[in-house]
């Protein structure tokens, strides 16, 4: 073979004439990976549109498969537009560089993710942006606070850790009436326990959006439309098309994008994933419910829980009929004053089948001690004292998951 039949070869590979037939169809949607796409002529690649999702330009603008992804995760939590992002934390980051600039100032609740709050205190700060706290269970105290710089206002429902639940309605008319741009973290409710568009649930009455929504819903796909620990990602879904634009081109000037096969997964997951929130929630509730009759147990954070903190808010959104309201596999146990935090660490350190790890919604339970005080501007007043673990529910069988609970209590946290 000579040298040019060998690069002849070579080249039929690549433009190889075949072509599979058209109409492949099967449960999942195909993995399109690419950086390049191709253009049938000059004039075509000069005059192809992408921002508006109805072609293909670059690999980093979209591929069916992203594009797919963005549709369901807008069914998902009821918005139109999507932009994905490679981490849950860099969706909070695009919403806050696409609308914030020096001079501006920015609200974020006080039990705010915590990566969030160090954006704003790291490069927001650098960047001549202020922030300022506030009290996510007094809609007044947010009230107070906006001010004419204030252009993005950051709500969580429940808070991170602290599991709080806030009169997210309230604090969304107080954004309004300022006309301040609302961003939800909605990685809690993952657009199942509510729904960020329509919060007070009666846009069945008055078309697809209700009457009162956010702006924006920020979401660490990582967490439950994931649902395998394995990937992460984060998506920003809006209802207005102008400000979907801001984010959009901010999230292209930054050069965002995510991997087709992490894609994939997070489409393989999102058939499953109200069943899996289902099953997190009943597990939860099951574990909850135990530590609420341990004399351990200083205080059960859990919003679903009469007595909790928010309770009565997160009936307000999550619960349209008695008895129906959904959770997140979540919740935090603040234990005794008594016991100190070694003993809180021993217990965790000797938990079996919960692992001591970051992040939570894939099959395997977690635990996390947090040392609250130093996240928080002063202990909350609705918080007892005491040392505070947060549980992450997986899909392990509750009864294993309580037998797992009661022998590391009997190892480390005696109560006699
Ligand atoms: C996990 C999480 C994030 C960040 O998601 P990553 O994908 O880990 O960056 C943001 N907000 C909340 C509430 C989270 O739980």
């Amino acid at each position: 073979m000579t040298d040019s039949d060998f690069s002849k070869g070579t080249t039929r590979l690549i433009h190889h004439p075949y072509q599979p037939p058209a109409g492949f169809e099967a449960p999942q949607p195909g993995v399109f990976k690419a950086s390049t796409v191709y253009f049938p002529t000059v004039a075509d690649m000069r005059q192809r549109e992408w921002k508006d999702k109805s072609a293909y330009t670059y690999g980093l603008h979209g591929t069916p498969t992203t594009y797919t992804l963005e549709e369901r995760l807008c069914t998902l939590e009821g918005g139109t537009q999507c932009v994905l992002v490679p981490s849950g934390l860099a969706a909070l980051a695009t919403v806050a560089l696409a609308l914030l600039k020096s001079g501006d100032e920015l609200l974020l609740p006080d039990n705010a993710y915590g990566p969030n709050k160090a954006l704003a205190e790291g490069e927001l700060r650098h960047f001549g942006i202020a922030h300022q706290v506030y009290d996510p269970m007094d809609p007044a105290d947010l009230a107070r606070k906006i001010s004419p710089r204030t252009r993005l206002v950051w709500l969580e429902a429940p808070g991170s850790v602290s599991m709080e639940f806030p009169d997210l309605a309230e604090l969304v008319r107080v954004c309004q009436a300022q006309g301040v741009c609302s961003a939800l973290d909605n990685t809690w409710g993952a657009g199942l326990a509510f729904k960020p568009f329509d919060l007070l649930g009666d846009a069945v009455h008055l078309g697809e959006q209700g009457s009162l929504a956010v702006d924006i819903s920020a979401h660490a796909l990582t967490k439950y439309p994931s649902g395998g620990g394995d990937v992460l990602m984060g998506s920003i879904i809006t209802r207005d098309t102008a400000l979907h634009m801001k984010i959009k081109l901010c999230h292209m000037r930054l050069g965002l994008g995510v991997a087709a096969n992490d894609a994939e997964s997070v489409l393989r997951s999102l058939p499953s994933i109200s069943l899996r929130y289902q099953a997190h929630d009943q597990t939860a509730r099951i574990l909850a419910a135990w530590w609420q009759a341990q004399p351990q147990c200083a205080q059960l954070l859990h919003p679903a829980f009469e007595g909790a903190p928010g309770h009565a808010h997160w009936q307000a959104v999550c619960e349209r009929k008695p008895g129906t309201g959904l959770a997140a596999g979540l919740f935090s146990v603040m234990i005794d004053a008594r016991y100190t935090q070694a003993q809180v660490d021993a217990f965790c350190d000797h938990l079996k089948l919960f692992k001591i790890g970051y992040s939570w919604g894939g099959p395997v339970s977690l635990v996390v001690p947090y040392e609250l005080g130093s996240m928080r501007q002063g202990w909350p007043a609705h918080l007892k004292h005491g040392t505070l673990v947060r549980f992450s529910t997986g899909l392990e069988s509750a009864q294993d998951l309580m037998m797992d609970l009661n022998q590391a209590m009997q190892a480390h946290l005696p109560w006699a």
